[in-house]
């Protein structure tokens, strides 16, 4: 059954209300490309409101005791794992993933706040011994003030929880701007934190112009914290803004994950697993295996493996039962694609599989296998964000770091191997923020989550997470 779907507004002080001005947008089914509903648009004077609001929600949550902060980002996570279906279904209705993938990421929504839930009942300081007996040194964690954050449309509610849990969990407030394509399960994740009885200003929802807002927010005196998640180009911009104003920056960017397969792998049971892994919100994850590197003994059979899968995933309305693939979120990644996909075969790729828009109707792609794929090709310098895998070849192990190496990017990297020695020293060698051997085990919130190089840098998973919210203080008493 289809969940009706919202109107989003934004939420500032604790009220959910239109824009100042009036002004929405229009907000799109990607599986039809027909209009759903709208979102509230902010203009400076709601950004204004919702900076004053969470001025004033910092004072007091700063102040709230670490146990009662954690039981409220609890009582958030009950309420979303309560709320999971219905909110899946609206994700999926905006966004275009299966909704099974919609479900989930409600679920692992309530996992990141129980995770920030225990982490914000352990802010240790410590204590430093003194040059003198009279002396007491200590280092105190405090929450660095209000935050504000940028979050996309891949993941509405999973990528802006991440802050939000975080920025919550050490006492600080936030102002976060989530997607605009992809609103109404965004406003649904911060309806639960409010249902869960977190006090007005702490969290506020808004959406409107991105680069409005940005050039808005990050310069603005009460802001102390800038979070973003998106692309390299606009991370650059933000983080150069922010340097300007002296704020502190956690930057997710993109990524073009190298996927080694040497020739002792499992390469039947590794390429059905990384077809599986490649479609997953249609290819628009920043750690999606992209170029599949191939030691050239196993080329052929690996190849011939993974091309077989992905020919035979189910895509259609994600609403639909048994689809493996949904639409892509919008049509700017459609037409992205075709284009990469185009110049490739130009440079001398083949089509193996895919290569095709589906229909006239929606944002549908064929999930697509391009082999020996030249260097030069646009997709294998570009971020295809997409549900296209780009094969090459390499002879030894260090033609594979090479090429694994050769992108400014550096977030996720997949090496597999049945030599764990091999394995050992590709991990090492890699330059990447994070390495998963034999198996798909990036994102979990207990691990660490973030960049090297172009990828940005900090971390949005793990026990790093929650440090990038608090200011270190050094107070030193003589008693
Ligand atoms: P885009 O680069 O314009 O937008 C990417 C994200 O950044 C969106 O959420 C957008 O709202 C935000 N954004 C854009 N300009 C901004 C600004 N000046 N200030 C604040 N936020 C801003 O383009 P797009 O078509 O939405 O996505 C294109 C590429 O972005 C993708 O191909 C992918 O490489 C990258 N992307 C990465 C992630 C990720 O999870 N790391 C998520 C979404 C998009």
């Amino acid at each position: 059954m289809t969940t009706a779907y919202p109107d989003t507004l934004l939420f500032i002080g604790g009220a959910w209300q239109p824009a100042a001005s009036g002004k929405t947008l229009a907000v799109e089914n990607p599986a039809t490309a027909e209009q759903i509903g709208t979102c509230a648009h902010a203009g400076i004077a709601d950004l204004d409101a919702a900076l004053d609001a969470a001025e004033a929600g910092f004072k007091v949550w700063r102040k709230t005791p670490a146990p009662h902060r954690s039981a409220t980002l609890r009582k958030a996570a009950a309420l979303l794992r309560e709320r999971a279906d219905t909110i899946g279904n609206i994700l999926t209705q905006e966004q275009g993933k299966p909704l099974a993938q919609g479900v989930v990421e409600v679920h692992t929504a309530a996992d990141i706040l129980e995770w920030f839930a225990e982490e914000a009942r352990r802010i240790y300081g410590r204590t430093i011994p003194g040059r003198s007996s009279r002396v007491v040194q200590r280092v105190e964690k405090e929450p660095v003030g209000v935050v504000a954050a940028f979050s996309p449309w891949n993941f509405p509610i999973s990528q802006a929880i991440r802050k939000v849990g975080a920025a919550v969990a050490a006492g600080c407030a936030i102002v976060i701007k989530g997607p605009e394509e992809t609103p109404a399960s965004c406003a649904e994740m911060v309806r639960a934190l409010a249902d869960a009885g977190l006090p007005a200003g702490v969290v506020n929802l808004v959406f409107g112009s991105p680069a409005e807002i940005s050039g808005y927010l990050i310069p603005h005196p009460i802001v102390r914290k800038v979070t973003f998640t998106g692309s390299t180009q606009v991370g650059k911009q933000l983080a150069s803004l922010a340097g300007l104003h002296m704020k502190r920056v956690t930057m997710e960017l993109g990524g073009h994950a190298p996927v080694l397969v040497f020739a002792d792998a499992d390469l039947e049971a590794n390429a059905k697993m990384l077809a599986q892994n490649k479609v997953r919100n249609a290819g628009q994850v920043c750690v999606s295996p992209t170029r599949f590197l191939v030691q050239d003994e196993a080329y052929d059979r690996f190849v011939g493996h993974f091309t077989t899968e992905m020919a035979q995933i189910r895509v259609g309305n994600g609403l639909d039962e048994g689809i493996e693939m949904g639409a892509l979120a919008n049509g700017r990644r459609v037409e992205a694609i075709e284009a990469m996909v185009a110049d490739a075969v130009r440079h001398g790729a083949t089509v193996r599989t895919g290569g095709e828009r589906i229909g006239n109707k929606g944002h549908f792609y064929q999930p697509t296998v391009l082999t020996d794929v030249p260097i030069d090709a646009r997709a294998m310098n570009e971020e295809p964000f997409g549900p296209v895998a780009l094969f090459s070849r390499f002879s030894t192990f260090d033609d594979a770091i090479v090429e694994a190496n050769r992108l400014p990017f550096g977030l996720g990297a997949y090496v597999y191997s049945g030599s764990l020695s091999t394995a050992n020293q590709a991990a090492a060698a890699i330059e990447s923020g994070m390495v998963s051997v034999n198996h798909q085990g990036l994102g979990l919130i207990e691990t660490p989550f973030g960049g090297v190089k172009d990828s940005g840098y900090g971390s949005e998973g793990g026990s790093e997470a929650i440090e990038a919210y608090f200011a270190t203080k050094f107070v030193t008493t003589l008693g």
